[in-house]
């Protein structure tokens, strides 16, 4: 088997690319390297340095022809989308078009989508399912479900199979901290850095936190299942932010200074996301609890934090 991981150099992407390898399928990644970083790419994965908007992309899939096609590559960045709405649209809904109609010609047996939760904008509910009404707040919400429009318009016109998973906020190693779900890699940063750590509002929002290995999972197990669906790939459970906080400093074993901060405008209270359809069409579960995860993640950058000050050591001693 044989397949293409678009932002396959990003945080979830290269993930999802290692996962792919340990099962011993072909991987080809197309990848700008805009967010995305050469050292999280598994060495037997072919790299195409190539924007998704251009026509070498078309080229590489269309030589390829690989019998599955994970869209991950994108401008995931809500704040920048809406200082950037031509620059997010272009990206996400061009884009994604480009590399559709390439799959489409290329008879790409499946094109898996990486949704989000922001594309039903300001819910409050208490748990939100796959049916409810989507109403963006922000042109990054916007512009990917637009992408999951096309995605389905595909289906009905040309029969281009396809399943979209909209993921809840994902945390784990190699996420920058910045971006949709980064307050966990924000925290870690702080942590490490000696803090203090800036919580907006009064910490008691809450988030539905989900392992990136959980997410991983699912875009497998979505290769033979979930034909024509759009499915919520989350826990279910909602995490404050003030209990990611509490679990990160009792990991850390060190307590760390918190500062208060007005709430950012438009911040919603509450977020989570029903996950019952995916156990059900992908027959998954999600397997990290919290904690675990998040004792992955900061062991993960422990370790990173020790490799590259080992490293700059050994530079100094060698003149
Ligand atoms: P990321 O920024 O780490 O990965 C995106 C990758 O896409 C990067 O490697 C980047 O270099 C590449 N890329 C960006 N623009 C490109 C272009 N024009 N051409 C080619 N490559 C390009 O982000 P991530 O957090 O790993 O997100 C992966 C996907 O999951 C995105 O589609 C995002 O919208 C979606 N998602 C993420 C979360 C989350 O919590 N991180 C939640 C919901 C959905």
């Amino acid at each position: 088997m044989k397949v293409i991981v678009s932002g396959g150099a990003g945080f979830i992407g290269s993930h999802l690319v290692d996962a792919l390898i340990d099962r011993g399928i072909e991987v080809h990644i197309i990848d700008n390297l805009l967010s995305g970083r050469k050292e999280n790419i598994n060495p037997q994965a072919q790299l195409h340095v190539v924007d998704i908007c251009s026509e070498e992309a078309s080229k590489v899939i269309m030589n390829i022809r690989p019998d599955a096609f994970y869209h991950l590559a994108a401008q995931a960045d809500v704040g920048k989308s809406v200082q950037y709405p031509k620059y997010d649209g272009n990206i996400n809904i061009i884009g994604t078009l480009n590399v559709l109609e390439a799959c489409r010609r290329a008879k790409v047996g499946k094109f898996i989508f990486a949704s989000t939760s922001a594309v039903y904008g300001n819910l409050n509910n208490e748990i939100i399912s796959e049916e409810e009404i989507t109403v963006p707040a922000s042109f990054y919400g916007l512009s990917k479900l637009t992408a999951e429009s096309y995605i389905r318009l595909f289906y009905e016109l040309y029969r281009q199979s396809y399943t979209i998973l909209r993921y809840a906020n994902v945390y784990g190693p190699r996420q920058l901290p910045k971006g949709e779900g980064g307050v966990v890699s924000v925290f870690l940063d702080r942590l490490q850095k000696g803090g203090p750590i800036n919580v907006h509002g009064d910490g008691q929002q809450t988030r539905d936190f989900i392992y990136v290995k959980d997410i991983v999972a699912a875009n497998i197990a979505a290769l033979e299942l979930g034909d024509q669906e759009t499915i919520q790939v989350s826990t279910s459970q909602k995490t404050s932010i003030n209990d990611i906080l509490s679990l990160l400093t009792e990991i850390h074993g060190i307590s760390i200074q918190r500062e208060f901060t007005a709430p950012r405008e438009g911040d919603i209270k509450h977020s989570c996301l029903c996950n019952e359809k995916a156990r059900n069409l992908l027959n998954w579960n999600p397997s990290y609890t919290i904690e675990d995860g998040l004792r992955e993640t900061y062991t993960f950058n422990k370790q990173l934090e020790s490799d590259i000050s080992s490293a700059y050591f050994e530079n100094e001693l060698m003149g």
